[in-house]
């Protein structure tokens, strides 16, 4: 870990790591820092950042309905119903209706028995995991999963183990060792964050049945994106039996902030009085519950968004896999262009925000060492013209920076 080289100095002091770390200095100096840049406004498919104005290739807002009047009416509604916060936890003071309502309404959508809303989806994995996953049992997680579930399966008194990055033939053989004495359960993201590829589900269900191990799909960027009307991963792969507790976020396609786990109604009540992250924590706000439920509403009415974004997402990834970036296996809007060099990364960062686009260096810990990427996303409200223009000034920048020919 980067955090355990520092601190050599007076190993007395907590705070000594803290005083030594001046990485984030430097890089303020040489102003290629590249973190917590604060946005002016942002209205979806375009924004403003120092006054200037940019295209947005760099946000989860997927489906572009932040800025929906119906999701926004329905979030200032709920101020006025319910107040600014429920300000306490699901389990005592913090369920409205609205809460209930959304829960409902997440189960139809996926087809399941029940669903169970979280304050964000980082909750949502460490509570769901953190309650099942036991002394007496195993999480098989994909070296590329989201670092909520590292840190869900941290919280959990059971054994953690990885496999190969969608390789169920490694998933397959280490379910043949540990399978037999421990129950397991398996997570894999359904579209990964950074790579913006897709689970192979179908072999991944397989081997998990084979082995009597239960499967838990992160659908964060797969709701909205993926399978019949945005209903995911295990719809794409028309596989939404097969899949035992789906997780999911409404901070990214649904527009607001807040996370579910849908699947069986006693898995979930085990979850609901045994998941940590939900007991000890504030409920989602009234506003951001309406404001999921009101997009949800337009995700229903309107499941022609989730084909744009795709024609889009394919326009635009063709456009810089032809141009000679490496996007890896990308299938799908998140399109990572892998530099590798974290120093190249952030100076393309900041040449394209120059330019006008805004995109995400991503650096350790999010991917590993030495395999930094520059992620973008493409967006539903995005138009053709957009994704061109920024085709563009990709062109222009990377044969600048000489990163394609
Ligand atoms: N899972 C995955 C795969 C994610 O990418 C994210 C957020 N980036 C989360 C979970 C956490 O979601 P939230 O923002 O709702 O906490």
């Amino acid at each position: 870990m980067i955090r355990d080289r520092y601190g050599g100095g007076d190993a007395r002091d907590i705070f000594a790591k803290a005083y030594e770390f001046t990485l984030v200095e430097q890089a303020q100096t040489a102003q290629i820092y590249p973190f917590f840049q604060p946005l002016d406004s942002n209205d979806g498919p375009e924004a403003r950042i120092y006054g200037r104005h940019v295209l947005m290739l760099g946000s989860n807002n997927y489906l572009g309905l932040t800025r929906h009047p119906y999701v926004v009416e329905a979030a200032r509604r709920a101020i006025s119903d319910y107040g600014t916060s429920m300000t306490g936890s699901r389990l005592l003071n913090g369920s409205t209706y609205l809460h209930e309502e959304l829960e409902g309404r997440i189960a139809r959508f996926l087809d399941k028995d029940a669903a169970l809303v979280f304050t964000t989806g980082y909750q949502a994995n460490l509570g769901t995991i953190s309650a099942l996953v036991d002394r007496r049992s195993v999480a098989a997680v994909d070296k590329a999963d989201h670092a909520s579930i590292y840190d869900g399966c941290q919280l959990a008194d059971g054994e953690m183990v990885r496999f190969r990055h969608n390789d169920a033939g490694h998933l397959d053989s280490i379910l043949e060792r540990v399978g037999q004495r421990k129950a397991c359960l398996v997570v894999v993201d359904g579209v990964f964050s950074m790579g913006g590829d897709i689970a192979d589900l179908p072999r991944i269900v397989e081997v998990c049945r084979r082995h009597g191990a239960r499967l838990l799909v992160d659908d964060a960027h797969a709701i909205g994106v993926l399978g019949q009307g945005g209903r995911g991963t295990a719809s794409h792969f028309g596989l939404a039996d097969e899949v035992d507790l789906t997780i999911g976020t409404f901070s990214k396609s649904l527009a607001s902030i807040g996370g579910f786990v849908a699947g069986s109604r006693k898995v979930l009540e085990w979850i609901k009085h045994f998941g940590r992250a939900m007991m000890f924590s504030a409920s989602l706000p009234p506003a951001s519950t309406a404001a999921a439920l009101a997009a949800l509403d337009v995700l229903e009415r309107e499941p022609e968004m989730v084909e744009r974004l795709a024609k889009l997402a394919t326009l635009w990834r063709e456009g810089v896999r032809q141009m000679g970036f490496d996007i890896g296996k990308s299938q799908t809007p998140i399109v990572p262009i892998n530099l590798g060099d974290e120093y190249a990364t952030v100076v393309f960062w900041k040449q394209l925000l120059e330019q006008g686009v805004y995109t995400n260096p991503v650096i350790y810990p999010a991917v590993p060492i030495g395999k930094a990427i520059l992620r973008t996303s493409c967006m539903a409200v995005h138009t053709q013209e957009q994704i061109e223009q920024a085709l563009e000034t990709f062109r222009i920048v990377g044969r600048k920076q000489g990163l394609i020919p």
